[in-house]
């Protein structure tokens, strides 16, 4: 986009705000500082985009605060050759920052109408290596596997067995898994020769991921 849209020190406060509090590497903070958030959410809370909060958007579902966003991101080390699945594609928002990282994105959401606005939202800004698919994400989407790394903006009760298996050896998935309400950030690693490990980054908050291997609605 050539055009000034005002937001721009928010912006940049933010972002700097994170890297003080070690958020993410350079990296992923450069993306958070040139992908506008101020675009994928609705004008009634356009002027909170560069809070560091979550901020409903449309179908009760939520735009996952900054913070959470850079550690998610940091945490996939995506690579610029790397094939992403994402699942919970809400606003999009999460959809162009893995876009700015990797090769290519494969992002589903369960409800068509925000699958829709994503689609334009990314379209308008340009990016042509993410597309968004609507369905039940966590079955994955196994037209496209196996991924590199997977990330899902959702909360599950488990890892869903069907996104370990679309995950190539040596990949990452990152999700929240627990309860309905609270959860942990789980980093799982899969190595050369398929072993599964997991480590927690802490406590996190995420709308429930409903479906055959989620939640029931
Ligand atoms: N990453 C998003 C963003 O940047 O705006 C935020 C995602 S929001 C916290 C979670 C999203 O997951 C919602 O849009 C919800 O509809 C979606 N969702 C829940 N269950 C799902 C499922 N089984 N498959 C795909 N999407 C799902």
């Amino acid at each position: 986009m050539n055009e000034t849209r005002g937001w721009e020190t928010a912006q940049s406060r933010l972002v700097d705000a994170l890297r003080r509090r070690g958020a993410a590497g350079d990296a992923v903070l450069g993306v958070l500082a040139r992908v506008p958030r101020d675009v994928f959410v609705g004008e009634e809370q356009r002027h909170r985009a560069f809070e560091d909060e979550a901020l409903p958007i449309a179908g009760g579902q939520t735009i996952s605060q900054p913070a959470v966003v850079a550690m998610m991101t940091e945490a996939l080390a995506v690579r610029p050759e790397h094939h992403v699945l994402e699942i919970g594609t809400g606003s999009g928002y999460q959809t162009a920052v893995l876009a700015e990282l990797a090769s290519e994105v494969v992002s589903v959401e369960r409800k068509p109408e925000l699958a829709e606005h994503a689609r334009r939202v990314l379209a308008y800004l340009g990016y042509r290596n993410a597309r968004v698919e609507v369905g039940d994400g966590s079955l994955g989407w196994p037209d496209a596997a196996p991924y590199d790394s997977i990330l899902v903006t959702a909360a599950s009760p488990a890892v869903p067995v069907h996104l370990l298996e679309q995950l190539k050896p040596g990949g990452r998935l990152v999700l929240p898994v627990g309860g309905r309400d609270d959860q942990e950030l789980i980093v799982v690693t899969r190595d050369a020769q398929g072993n599964v490990t997991e480590r927690s980054l802490g406590p996190v908050r995420f709308v429930p991921l409903i479906g055959a291997q989620g939640w029931p609605e």
